[in-house]
């Protein structure tokens, strides 16, 4: 924690009912609504004030709710294409990379944004937070807390089904803080869900909150200020994959504390969000012009999302519908749903590596697609001002560099939620 950290002042607004509030500590809700909305983050600065690179992440804290700042994180880094815009004929593509890409100056090694949010909520927490807080995860959102908490000394709990564990690589052993409980073999990650909600019951822990927190969501935001301050403008449409939606909604509200500050312009970028087919359960909401999502048989949804390569992308219950959720943010800001087959995903990875000379994750892929389909489709014009949200990259040249000495981390306990003693099991990890 460093000393000299002066907290930017928010207060927080529930988006239902406009009602302002204070951040009496991890509010994830309105305490005195009963109407599900969103909350969101008022700040006092208007006008954003980019701190030097050297802090990482904390460069935008003036709109981040955080308390302190931690070590360890790097920023997103935006920079105008040549490569894939000249394959494309585009004339002002950007790219917004979060992963790890040293020669672009972007080191975040666990290859995700996913770390936009961690160093996001973990810097939320402060002392009066004394319980341990719970994250469950298919893959890089544990990963990315996992290496956040470790390095800072923070502990947690991460929830993940068994099947997921090899994706919790990492650069070296992890700190004794950080256990890892598990969904036995066979279950996914709504089985990881349910496991982190039964330890939740337990008053020692609590909820990070997905996309209620605040801290995750202008965590995500800050993908789109780096664009801003790279550009100097906001972009005029943004594209990005998603699963749940939290980071096109964050990009949204950027958007609009942008417009606020009045140095960027003052309209809002078309969204583009898309998904992996056969999993798309939002697009076919969207599509049917729909603010509750369709209803999805269970057995299908999992084969779906058992299917799909981009296995991130596969959230059944996304904050949609909700009062400042992603059909509130579409239908404010313009744009459009749309979608990447497993095959384009291979034709694009392929693309952007040829192109840019990185390697990019399945869901970034699918980002891609979904940004050609749109100008294809004459949605945008070709000299539009566009950000790509390359929202994971540089996973394969990390493990080359890093392949003799990854370390994998090990479930302290593998149980189902309906198991009578998980919860003390759990408590009892963090007694000694
Ligand atoms: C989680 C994740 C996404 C989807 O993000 P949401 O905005 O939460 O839907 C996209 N890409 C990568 C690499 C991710 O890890």
């Amino acid at each position: 924690m460093s000393k000299q950290f002066e907290p930017t002042h928010y207060l927080l607004k529930n988006v239902a009912t406009g009602r302002e509030f204070k951040d009496t500590g991890w509010l994830l809700n309105d305490p005195q609504c009963t109407t599900p909305s969103l909350i969101r983050t008022i700040y006092s600065k208007k006008q954003i004030c980019f701190k030097e690179d050297s802090l990482g992440i904390y460069k935008f804290s003036d709109w981040m709710p955080v308390n302190h700042t931690l070590k360890g994180s790097s920023a997103t880094v935006t920079y105008k294409s040549e490569g894939l815009a000249k394959a494309l004929g585009l004339g002002n593509l950007y790219i917004s990379l979060s992963g790890y890409c040293p020669e672009k100056g972007v080191t975040m090694t666990t290859c995700s944004f996913k770390e936009t949010e961690a160093y996001s909520v973990c810097a939320r927490l402060s002392q009066k937070d004394n319980k341990i807080l719970v994250v469950a995860s298919a893959g890089n959102t544990a990963r990315a807390f996992a290496k956040v908490c470790s390095e800072n000394n923070i502990p947690v709990v991460i929830s993940v089904p068994e099947e997921n564990i090899d994706a919790l690589w990492f650069e070296k052993p992890l700190n004794d803080c950080v256990k890892l409980i598990c969904s036995p073999k066979g279950t996914d990650y709504f089985d990881a869900i349910a496991l982190s909600d039964k330890i939740c019951t337990s008053d020692k822990f609590f909820a990070e909150g997905g996309a209620k927190n605040v801290a995750r969501r202008d965590g995500m935001a800050t993908t789109v200020l780096s664009a801003a301050q790279t550009i100097g403008r906001i972009p005029d449409c943004y594209f990005q994959a998603i699963g749940s939606g939290t980071g096109t909604i964050a990009a949204w509200e950027a958007n609009m504390r942008l417009i606020e500050d009045g140095r960027f312009g003052s309209h809002k970028m078309k969204l583009f969000p898309s998904q992996n087919i056969p999993f798309t359960p939002i697009h076919d909401a969207w599509k049917a012009s729909s603010r509750t999502m369709l209803p999805m048989d269970d057995d299908q949804a999992r084969i779906a999302a058992h299917e799909i390569t981009a296995k991130v992308l596969s959230n059944r219950k996304p904050p949609y519908g909700i009062a400042g959720g992603l059909y509130d943010a579409i239908n404010d800001a313009g744009g459009d749903i749309e979608l990447a087959t497993n095959r384009d995903i291979e034709e694009m990875k392929e693309l952007f590596l040829k192109t840019e000379g990185i390697d990019i994750y399945s869901a970034s892929a699918v980002a891609v697609k979904g940004m050609i389909n749109t100008f294809e489709a004459g949605k945008m014009p070709r000299d539009a001002v566009a950000m790509l949200n390359i929202t994971g990259a540089g996973e394969e040249k990390f493990k080359r560099e890093h392949a003799d000495h990854l370390f994998y981390l090990k479930p302290s306990i593998v149980a189902a939620a309906s198991e009578d003693d998980v919860v003390a099991k759990v408590e009892a990890l963090f007694q000694s």
